[in-house]
C-alpha cells in the first residue's frame, strides 16, 4: 500500500517547477509575433484603423472602435503618462515574487490607447497621475520609466 501511494505521489505533476517559465510573458501566436518580435527589438508596436483612424491596443485583428478589418501595425511613439497604479507588495507567481514590491500601472500612450504595464525605477514620491513616462524594455517586454526631467 506505501508503495501505491509513493507510486501516485511520483506522478504527480508539480504546479510550478523551479525552472518554469514566468507568468509575465504570453506565448506569441501567428497575429501577435510581429508585436513580440518588435518589442524584443526595443520598439513598441500599436495598430491603427485604416477606416476610423484610431489607435488600439493591445492588438486586435479588427478595429474595437468601428469593426473594420483595415488595420494595420505603426510604431508608437513610446510616450505615456500615467494613469493609475498600484504598488505590489505580495504576489507568489514566478518571476514576480523577486520583483516585489513593484508597480502595477495603467497608462496612456501619446496616440489614445490604455496600456496596463508596469513604472519601474520610480521613487514611490514620483508617483502621481499625468507624469511622464517613456517605454523601455525589460527582457522584451514593455514597462515604463519616468522621462527624464520631469518633476
Ligand atoms: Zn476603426
Amino acid at each position: 500500500m506505501a508503495d501505491l501511494v509513493r507510486g501516485q505521489r511520483a506522478r504527480t505533476v508539480p504546479v510550478t517547477a523551479p525552472d518554469a517559465p514566468g507568468h509575465d510573458r504570453p506565448e506569441p501566436d501567428a497575429f501577435t509575433l510581429a508585436y513580440w518580435e518588435a518589442a524584443a527589438e526595443g520598439r513598441l508596436l500599436l495598430r491603427r484603423c485604416g477606416a476610423c483612424g484610431l489607435a488600439h491596443h493591445y492588438p486586435r485583428e479588427f478595429c474595437p472602435h468601428c469593426w473594420s478589418e483595415d488595420v494595420g501595425w505603426e510604431r508608437a511613439s513610446g510616450l505615456a503618462t500615467l494613469y493609475t497604479w498600484s504598488v505590489v507588495h505580495r504576489n507568489d507567481l514566478p518571476p514576480f515574487k523577486g520583483r516585489t514590491p513593484y508597480v502595477a500601472a495603467v497608462v496612456d500612450l501619446a496616440e489614445g490607447p490604455r496600456m496596463m504595464t508596469e513604472v519601474v525605477g520610480a521613487a514611490d514620491g514620483d508617483l502621481r497621475a499625468g507624469a511622464e513616462l517613456r517605454v523601455t524594455f525589460r527582457e522584451g517586454v514593455p514597462v515604463f520609466v519616468m522621462r527624464a526631467g520631469d518633476g
